[in-house]
């Protein structure tokens, strides 16, 4: 092993929210040269395949846009037979493909000479001291002033996650209706919190995936029974073809990670495994946006400055009275995202569902919602959430 390198920022992992994270401070680097970051990204994959579908409500851009390959103005809740389908010009639902992503990526921190994405390198362990911080990889020893860390995490145990299977498939015949998102459709009586979800890119083409929160993961061959017996009830389908598939599993924790509270102040976790993603939703991708922007300016105002979280006290307080009612009353979620996307006016939700709200967006929000039961629960859970 060599000796050790200096950088100012490392990044452990290169994914989604490494990639952005190391863009934003490429870019600054290159504005602001007196200011320059020397970064390094590890990352253990030796080259970038599409491995994810990340879709969002694209409120703002981003540096990432030209990897958005389908948007729509259109989706629908269904519930108890009943179907609400909303409707929004200014803030289109989005879909971003991962491989395009990490291409435009890496495009461009090929061309900076101050941050480097090192492939096939996983780091090992990571010490935080008083001058900084201390990170091993299989290859070398590095000292920086400050680490992000995006590395997966065990899930935490007791919980609500998010959990889900999509297939992408081609069928023979016309069967989806491209001008819409199906969100959210809730089929079935299950035990837990389930619905299906089709992003149709074509009228023989889409993402089909069914999703559950719950607390314990079923076994594999459930996903695909459900899907196959949701592709023949709702699109009367007995074949098709599988292009793609994609799974994942997300923490929809009542209290997300704190950065205030992290053991480290140099080592600022960001990522899926900490204030990142929002947890009453499993969207990640216009959060992790956000923050990285917000972080890398922070940094380059003051070299000293603090981690900048994903969200505000308030909205981390609300998504801890959402989770704390969807945990208690799991049959009572399909009826509950019906009542939002039916009654609140959909700029105003999707406002509120990206963190973006505004008073009067918070407040349809509330109205919209049984009021006895979320005031029960909003008394059992502190404003320092
Ligand atoms: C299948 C799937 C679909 C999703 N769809 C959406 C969506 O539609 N919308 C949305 O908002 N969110 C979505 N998410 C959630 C979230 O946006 C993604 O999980 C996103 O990739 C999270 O970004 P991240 O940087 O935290 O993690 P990742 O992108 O997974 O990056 C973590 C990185 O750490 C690297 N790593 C692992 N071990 C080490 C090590 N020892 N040292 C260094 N690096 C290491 C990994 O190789 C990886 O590149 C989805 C998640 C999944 C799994």
């Amino acid at each position: 092993m060599n000796q050790s390198s200096d950088f100012d920022v490392v990044i452990l992992g290169g994914g989604m929210t490494g990639l952005t994270l190391a863009h934003h401070i490429a870019q600054q680097n290159a504005a602001q040269p007196a200011r320059t970051l020397n970064t390094l990204v590890l990352e253990p994959r030796e080259s970038y395949r599409r491995d994810k579908t990340w879709c969002y409500w694209r409120q703002a851009s981003t540096p990432f846009d030209e990897a958005i390959t389908h948007q729509w103005s259109q989706w629908s809740v269904s519930f108890n037979g009943e179907t609400q389908v909303c409707r929004s010009e200014l803030i289109p639902y989005v879909r971003v493909d991962s491989g395009r992503f990490y291409d435009i990526a890496q495009r461009n921190l090929e061309v900076s000479d101050s941050v480097t994405l090192s492939l096939g390198e996983a780091a090992t362990t990571m010490t935080a001291h008083e001058a900084g911080v201390a990170i091993t990889s299989v290859r070398e020893n590095y000292c920086a002033k400050m680490a992000f860390d995006t590395r997966p995490m065990p899930l935490p145990q007791g919980i609500l996650l998010q959990h889900f299977v999509g297939w992408e498939i081609a069928t023979d015949s016309d069967v989806f209706d491209p001008s819409t998102v199906i969100l959210m459709d809730f089929v079935s009586a299950a035990q837990d919190i389930h619905f299906f979800y089709v992003l149709p890119f074509s009228p023989r083409h889409a993402l089909v995936e069914t999703t559950h929160f719950s607390m314990a993961i079923p076994p594999q061959e459930i996903y695909a029974d459900e899907l196959k017996s949701y592709l023949a009830s709702r699109f009367d389908l007995s074949e098709w073809r599988i292009l793609h598939r994609e799974q994942g599993v997300i923490p929809m924790p009542r209290r997300a990670p704190d950065l205030a509270a992290r053991a480290h102040r140099k080592i600022i976790p960001i990522g899926l495994h900490s204030d990142t993603v929002k947890p009453s939703t499993g969207y990640c991708y216009p959060h992790a946006q956000q923050q990285a922007l917000a972080q890398v300016r922070a940094l380059f105002s003051n070299p000293d400055a603090d981690a900048v979280a994903a969200r505000s006290r308030l909205s981390r307080w609300l998504d801890a009275i959402f989770i704390g009612f969807l945990e208690e009353h799991p049959e009572r979620a399909g009826e509950i995202f019906y009542r939002l996307f039916s009654r609140v006016p959909s700029n105003a939700l999707v406002r509120f569902l990206g963190d973006q709200a505004r008073t009067i967006d918070v407040i349809r929000v509330m109205t919209a919602l049984p009021m006895g039961a979320f005031i029960r629960q909003a008394l059992r859970h502190v404003v320092s959430a």
